[in-house]
């Protein structure tokens, strides 16, 4: 463990009398370690593109380049700024969320249109990067779940982009809801991708660790999904949980407990 790290203050108290005050700030100074870190990374994650997109620019200012030439930059430039314009979108989204309070009951959404919206994105991004892919998606029996139902949706895509980004084509990626032993849900999401090594694990929900950079880059990461995802399930009550080995895939479920699902028994009355 970590020495603790105790200030101590002394103030005058009444005639010739002193008070000393000790107050433990390793939990402050580790808040503060983390956000320079935090600041250090945003600022080296937007320098990258931003140094490529300027080379691109001065080249097309100083170069006689042909049509196709100058068409191949601008497209090389185009995707610079996208990058940055989701490293920024993934900002907003987590400043969002660490400054607004917890989502209550909220809505009811149905585990079925949560999963057709996922598996379109699914299907898109795949064909996106040209990939052949085994979709799977399973949303189980009339289930429905509570919270914030724009947070629950953006959590579960994020597993799913992931699953598909890191597999492989001719991979399988399978999205399932099921119930828990506790009376809760379990949203799973399975792929045979190249799974992940054990001491990664603990720090993958961190903001921008990524097991393979170049990886992440190349299919469009910003590497703040994962840490994304935690927040949101974690603000619902339930826990992200992470199984994966190298060559055996990876698999993500977020667990909700009991009160954020409701599962609409079928209707046995009707005959
Ligand atoms: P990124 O934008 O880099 O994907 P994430 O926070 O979503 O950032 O994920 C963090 C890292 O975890 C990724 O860079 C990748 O190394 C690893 N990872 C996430 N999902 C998977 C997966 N399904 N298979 C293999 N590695 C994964």
């Amino acid at each position: 463990a970590r020495p603790r790290r105790i200030a101590l203050h002394v103030h005058p108290y009444g005639e010739g009398r002193r008070l000393l005050l000790s107050r433990d700030v390793t939990a402050v100074e580790q808040a503060e370690a983390m956000r320079r870190d935090f600041v250090a990374n945003v600022s080296h994650e937007i320098r990258t593109p931003l140094t490529v997109l300027a080379g691109f620019v001065e080249t097309l200012q100083t170069l006689e380049l042909a049509a196709p030439e100058q068409e191949r930059y601008l497209g090389l430039m185009a995707q610079q700024a996208q990058r940055m314009q989701m490293l920024v979108a993934d900002l907003l989204v987590l400043s969002r969320l660490e400054g607004s309070p917890p989502p209550g009951a909220g809505e009811w959404m149905a585990m079925q249109g949560l999963m057709a919206q996922c598996e379109q994105e699914a299907r898109a991004l795949a064909a996106v990067q040209a990939k052949t892919l085994r979709l799977v998606f399973d949303a189980g029996d009339g289930m429905a779940v509570a919270g914030a139902p724009g947070e629950l949706q953006s959590a579960l895509s994020n597993l799913v982009s992931n699953a598909v980004r890191y597999t492989p084509s001719g991979g399988t990626v399978e999205v399932r809801a099921s119930p828990t032993p506790q009376g809760g849900v379990a949203l799973s999401v399975r792929d045979t991708g190249p799974g992940i090594a054990p001491e990664h694990l603990p720090r993958l929900t961190e903001r921008f660790y990524r097991v393979d950079r170049s990886r992440s880059r190349e299919s469009g990461g910003t590497g703040l999904g994962l840490a994304i995802v935690k927040h949101i399930v974690q603000r619902h009550g339930g826990e992200l949980r992470i199984e994966s080995a190298p060559g055996r895939g990876s698999t993500f479920t977020m667990v909700l407990p009991p009160g954020r699902v409701r599962v609409q028994q079928p209707d046995v009355t009707r005959s």
